[in-house]
């Protein structure tokens, strides 16, 4: 049972489709079995729930993701979590507790530009459209609650004069095939391949203030800058949504520190400390956070809603010390300074996705599409200065490539 429930995404993903093939069926939990579901949901509990933005909807304070294995997303269902992040990449087996109370769960799908990747693709009403309206009839959903534009607008002009996507959602809206209109959004400052590029805060901010989307996924973890806390307030006050992704920064490779965890606050783990301080010390609507197996979804998600202890609080203080000596925030902040255009963020980005989420699969295959990798860095240093945390670029560079390539 152990080896399924540390599944990873993408086994998750080639083994679904290999248990439909053996007529196994999306019910299929992976090794799980009903009882130990049934335990991992009562040591959980009940999620408790906040308005998402100004409107009437409510969401868990922590949503689920449908790059979770079968496991937890079963117990996470009994514990009442109800807004699915990526509900697309269940494809056609979606879990049945949600096919059979549909109106219960809020299911997002994400849609990326086309004709290239998230900084060099473009934004194309009728390919958005055609997209979604394909994956609803695949899904068996009837309808995605939540349409979210995956990576977000390049800037602020874009934002103003492209409204493509909109249009997309408003047509879909119009046939009941979707109803909320909401962003993932990236930061593009600095970006070589992005011309005019901004940071997520502004574009956030404008985004807010144009009133037509109703929510926003971004960056956020524990050493946040007031910049971002800034926007939070300002969404708060403006009745706009907000839900952090990226949210384990460094919390993954820290948990297998042993010489780091022989002494960690006694009482807690990285991941539950992080899921209190989420829900009870930010300004947040709701949070995802990457969880691979029941037994992480059960030491995670036991903290939502939890005040804080003394030791969580001493938890969250050396994770946020040891986040900014060794993990990239994904700023960017760099990124103008390389004379290489070497995409800095993005590949110290998948290397969270290896070391911090357990997706080696999915990091390997992302870093393989850059048109320019690690090893293209000669080791100048002017990227050095430009760092907020003073992050030894060229080695962590250099060690990631290592690991993807
Ligand atoms: S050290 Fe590498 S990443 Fe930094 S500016 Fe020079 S080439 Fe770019
Ligand atoms: S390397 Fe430093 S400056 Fe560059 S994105 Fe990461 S944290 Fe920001």
């Amino acid at each position: 049972m152990a080896r399924k429930m540390e599944i990873g995404r993408r086994e998750f993903m080639l083994t679904t489709a290999g248990a439909v093939a053996a007529g196994l069926g999306p019910a299929c939990t992976w090794g799980a079995s009903a009882q130990e579901i049934e335990e991992a949901a009562a040591q959980v509990g009940r999620l408790p729930r906040r308005k998402l933005g100004g409107g009437p909807r409510e969401v868990s304070v922590l949503v689920g993701s449908a790059t979770w294995a079968s496991a937890p997303v079963e117990a996470a269902i009994r514990c009442g979590v109800n807004f699915w992040h990526k509900a697309e990449d269940w494809g056609s087996s979606v879990p049945q507790a949600i096919l059979k109370n549909r109106d219960a769960h809020y299911c997002q799908v994400c849609v990326d530009r086309v004709r290239g990747n998230h900084e060099t693709g473009q934004i194309d009403e009728e390919a958005h459209y055609r997209l979604v309206k394909r994956t609803v009839k695949q899904s068996g959903l009837r309808y995605f609650d939540d349409m979210q534009f995956h990576f977000g607008y390049h800037n602020v002009a874009e934002l103003k004069t492209n409204r493509g996507f909109v249009r997309a959602f408003e047509r879909l809206k119009k046939e009941r095939l979707v109803r909320h209109l909401c962003l993932s959004q990236h930061h593009y400052d600095g970006n070589a391949r992005v011309p005019a590029g901004q940071n997520a805060r502004e574009i956030l901010s404008a985004v807010v203030e144009d009133g037509v989307y109703e929510h926003a996924q971004f960056f956020y973890s524990y050493g946040e800058g007031e910049e971002m806390n800034g926007f939070l307030a300002l969404a708060r006050r403006k009745g706009f949504g907000t839900i952090a992704m990226k949210t384990t920064r460094g919390a993954g490779r820290l948990t297998r520190d042993a010489k780091l965890m022989k002494d960690f606050p006694a009482g807690t783990t990285p991941h539950h400390a992080l899921a209190r301080w989420l829900t009870t010390r930010t300004q947040l609507d709701a949070a995802v956070i990457q969880i691979n197996s029941l037994r992480e979804f059960v030491d995670t998600y036991s903290g939502a809603g939890k005040t804080m202890r003394a030791a969580d609080a001493e938890a969250i203080r050396r994770m946020t010390a040891y986040a900014n000596r060794e993990v990239c925030r994904l700023c960017n902040q760099c990124a103008s300074h390389c004379p290489h255009s070497v995409p800095i963020a993005d590949i110290l980005r998948y290397e969270r996705y290896a070391r911090d989420y357990g997706e080696g699969y999915r990091a390997r295959l992302l870093y393989a599409r850059l048109d320019r990798q690690a090893d293209s860095c000669i080791v100048c240093g002017e990227c050095l200065p430009h760092c907020p945390q003073g992050l030894e670029i060229p080695e962590k560079l250099a060690a990631t490539h290592r690991i993807l390539s």
